[in-house]
């Protein structure tokens, strides 16, 4: 069994994962080694305070409970958003510089977590073990890329609220559009996600 030194950012936070989520699990401790490694990346300190790193996940679910432990980026502070294409990868942006680099974890980690906790646990605690004592290079791939999109349209303009002059619901953050009779909400602007129905 390979034994090292757990670096310590990494057990406190895979322990504030695990309080907001019952017990810690092998894909929250990838979610704390990923969040980590974006502020090493970026040269930023975690977890923050602040609004300067965006983080963009790839996926939902128990990947997202450690990526928030680790980075403080969370839906709530507008730090954190979900672009939903199933996979285990997070983009961190430094929202004052653009910088961006992508996340994910490397092909075969799953084995490799395995080798260094050692075989005689059960598989998903030598996952559990594993991931937080491998180093980062060898758990994950960490990529520079550039957005394709823009950035300051995402964040939207914070603090704005005006009225749609049809539903007349608030609408935050500069999301209105803007047509003949004034501004309009994106859901009844056409192709929201509902419609009303009886009852
Ligand atoms: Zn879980
Ligand atoms: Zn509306």
């Amino acid at each position: 069994m390979t034994t090292r030194a757990l670096d310590s950012s990494v057990a406190i936070a895979c322990a504030v994962s695990a309080a907001q989520h019952e017990r810690l699990c092998p894909r929250q401790v990838l979610g704390v080694r990923m969040g980590l490694a974006a502020g090493h990346a970026l040269g930023l300190s975690l977890p923050r305070d602040d609004k300067r790193l965006l983080l963009l996940a790839e996926t939902d679910g128990c990947v997202l409970d450690g990526v928030t432990a680790a980075t403080g980026c969370t839906v709530g502070h507008r730090t954190l958003r979900i672009i939903d294409y199933g996979r285990v990868a997070v983009t961190a942006v430094n929202v004052e510089t653009e910088r961006a680099v992508r996340i994910v974890p490397r092909a075969g980690v799953r084995e490799l977590a395995i080798s260094f906790a050692g075989d005689d646990l059960p598989r998903y605690y030598a996952q559990v073990e594993g991931y937080q004592q491998m180093p980062e290079h060898d758990l994950l791939r960490v990529e520079p890329v550039a957005l394709t999109f823009d950035l300051t349209a995402l964040l939207g303009r914070r603090g704005t609220r005006v009225d749609c002059s049809r539903c007349g619901e608030e609408v935050l953050n500069g999301r209105e559009l803007y047509v003949g009779e004034g501004a309009v909400c994106p859901g009844c602007q056409g192709g929201a996600y509902y419609q009303p129905c009886a009852g």
